[in-house]
């Protein structure tokens, strides 16, 4: 008989999503009628801008002529793509990142994970704690991990905690590592790293010859001109540093499907042996064999995203999420809850009551209020005693979770914060 990949069989049976999907839908079995008002998963629920639409629609009509047609197209991506990313994301930002180091793709979940291809099965791993289980469940299934303990940390991986003690920015590793995940701004906590924060970490990957793998997926969710979006804006991380974007959350393409990876000319790794390699032949490589590119249609919508009037919408869906978050944190600390995040992120993470684990806070909220949240958790065992709260979600639905949470006296007049 066939044999399975047993790394899979390592994973965590109760893997937060599904785990959530079962107690709500337990939940309104037992109520029916119960409005559930859901601000956990982190999609989007604003429409497609209208600018990305037309662009598709017009791309689709293209298809439909002997001219427009396109067929296989290239799979790193199409040049007027990668140039418009290359000049209004980096260039504009004084980061040196031309079109070529720029790899179009339908997702930076799989480019987080597919990344894995292209790295040695020895390298050390870092990630913080909590974290995006995508980096660490990727290592699990490519078998670059121990067993899971109670706590659900995997043998083998270095975990950084981030807590409110160390202002979730994760401390430099005491022990060396060679592969670093960093998610700025971070899901779940929605905290936001300075520029000398993140020169820490090139230092650091520089000094120690590790790869930093840098997630900024919500980098346009940035208010404050001082913060860096990306990690090449931080001297030396040229040399240190893969960085994955996505239009899902900007623009709403969570459906749409389109992303982009940095992959800098000249940062090496070595080969067991110790000869240095260039990491972006090989994911040029790994891309030309294992991936034939994102839909012309879908890549004309992105482009459009950089016109004038992309630029406009985009702006205005991220002030949108933004209000509710804002709306989210006063509410919440209103009702005597203490809040992070949500500021440069459209995550607000908050401390359960005392008394109230993480998945309890879950069960009380779903409960008394009708609302669903994430179990910081099930983000890492550091999340315990942390709940997650997305601004995805329409204003009405912001308003009316908050007001039911006022109501619903979620912290215990004695309790007080953990
Ligand atoms: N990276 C982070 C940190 C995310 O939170 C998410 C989605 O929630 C993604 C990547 C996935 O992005 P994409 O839709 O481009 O696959």
């Amino acid at each position: 008989m066939v044999q399975v990949n047993g790394n899979y069989l390592k994973l965590k049976a109760g893997y937060l999503f599904p785990e959530i999907a079962r107690r709500v839908k337990a939940f309104a079995a037992a109520h029916p009628d119960a409005p559930l008002i859901r601000l956990g998963i982190g999609d989007v629920t604003e429409p497609l801008p209208a600018a990305c639409r037309e662009a598709m629609k017009a791309a689709i009509d293209a298809m439909g002529t002997a001219e427009g047609f396109y067929g296989y197209g290239p799979e790193q991506g199409y040049l007027w793509l990668r140039e418009a990313i290359a000049r209004h994301d980096f260039q504009a930002r004084g980061c040196a990142i031309d079109a070529e180091e720029i790899f179009i793709s339908d997702g930076s979940k799989c480019d987080s994970s597919n990344i894995l291809d292209i790295l040695g099965p020895d390298n050390r791993i870092a990630v913080t704690d909590p974290v995006y289980p995508v980096y660490v469940d990727s290592n699990v299934m490519a078998g670059r991990t121990g067993e899971a303990d109670a706590s659900g940390r995997y043998g083998g991986l270095t975990y950084l905690p981030i807590t409110a003690d160390n202002g979730f920015i994760a401390p430099l590793p005491e022990q060396p590592v060679d592969l670093i995940y960093l998610c700025f701004p971070n899901n779940p906590t929605g905290a936001v790293a300075t520029r000398a924060q993140l020169q820490q970490w090139v230092d650091h990957a520089r000094a120690t010859g590790a790869l930093i793998l840098f997630d900024a997926a919500y980098e346009a969710f940035i208010q404050d001109p001082e913060l860096p979006h990306s990690i090449y804006e931080i001297e030396g991380a040229r040399d240190c540093a893969i960085e994955f974007r996505s239009f899902s959350k900007n623009a709403g393409f969570t459906g749409t499907r389109c992303a982009l990876t940095v992959v800098p000319r000249g940062l090496m790794g070595t080969t067991a042996a110790g000869e240095a390699v260039e990491l972006w032949g090989l994911w040029n490589r790994r891309q030309s064999t294992k991936f034939n590119g994102v839909s012309y249609i879908v890549q004309r919508g992105a482009e459009a995203v950089y016109s004038a009037a992309g630029q406009a919408e985009v702006k205005a869906l991220v002030a949108f999420y933004m209000e509710n978050a804002a709306i989210i944190r006063r509410e919440l600390a209103a009702a005597g809850l203490q809040v992070y995040g949500g500021e440069q992120a459209p995550y607000v993470w908050l401390k359960t009551p005392a008394g109230l684990d993480s998945w309890a806070f879950f069960d009380r909220l779903l409960e008394e209020a009708n609302v669903v949240g994430t179990p910081g958790s099930g983000f890492g065992a550091a999340g315990e005693g942390y709940f997650r709260l997305s601004a995805f979600n329409s204003r009405a639905n912001v308003e009316e979770a908050m007001a039911r949470i006022a109501r619903a006296s979620l912290v215990p007049a004695s309790a007080g914060v953990a």
